[in-house]
């Protein structure tokens, strides 16, 4: 292939321009916010689960709590009938009032042993919306930061954005001064390689850093301006410079 000098020279431009956008790329897809992103992510939905965890134990201690309250009523409700009989002087038999006092001494301690479940229930429901408040707490601070690690990665991609819409803004003027054969050739190398082309510098390939044998310097040297090289070893196209030590 051949190409005007000043358009090979031209590649050097393309190619350093390709590289900033290259290393744009790389800084998106490794901003250190996407990794703390995607941690206070799982962070947020594991502790999420553990509130609605708690929130449903909480709950159902409430509805235990309201019935074992009112076991104690139904109880504490038959003592004071009992109370009740025993005071109106109706009951005279000396047989039933033993039976009645034998009941209601009886419902008492049921009535008592009734109130230390109810105390229990009380105490592990404290417990549970205690830990609701601070899985909460927990939760919500780390939502916190996941929003200003969002609005921080927003910001980090804009910069990128508009310097890398720049960037394009300029490769595309140098792809435009290009002849089309030479700017193919550069593309599919770019694919293929990474880079498509390099700077022969002081007798090396710029691209893959080899040093090219004194034959290979010679051929290069007796070749036309024109003729566009290709470097043996990376593949890359060559690109003389005055300092490229021919
Ligand atoms: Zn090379």
């Amino acid at each position: 292939m051949k190409a005007a000098p000043d358009a090979q020279k031209r590649l050097l431009d393309l190619a350093e321009l390709d590289s900033k956008l290259d290393r744009l790329a790389h800084r998106r897809r490794t901003l250190p916010e996407l990794a703390e992103i995607d941690e206070r992510s799982k962070r947020f939905a594991k502790l999420a689960t553990e509130v609605i965890e708690a929130e449903t134990e909480s709950g159902d201690l409430a509805r235990e709590q309201t019935k074992a309250e009112g076991d104690v009523d139904t109880v504490r409700a038959r003592a004071d009938r009992d109370q009740k009989r025993l005071d109106s002087g109706a009951v005279t038999s000396p047989r039933d009032l033993a039976g009645l006092q034998s009941e209601i001494a009886s419902l008492q301690r049921r009535q008592s042993d009734l109130e230390e479940v109810v105390l229990e229930i009380m105490e592990r429901r404290e417990a549970a919306e205690a830990r609701v408040r601070d899985l909460a707490a927990q939760r919500d601070e780390v939502a916190a930061g996941l929003t200003a690690a969002e609005t921080s990665r927003d910001a980090a991609l804009g910069d990128i954005g508009k310097e890398a819409g720049e960037l394009q803004g300029r490769r595309a003027a140098v792809s435009g001064e290009l002849p089309a054969d030479l700017l193919a050739l550069y593309e599919k190398l770019k694919e293929q390689y990474g880079v498509g082309a390099a700077m022969l510098h002081g007798g090396r390939c710029q691209g893959c850093k080899v040093a090219l044998s004194i034959a290979e310097m010679n051929r290069i040297k007796a070749a036309p301006h024109d003729e566009v090289l290709r470097c043996d070893e990376c593949r890359r196209i060559l690109v003389r410079m005055p300092e490229s030590g021919l």
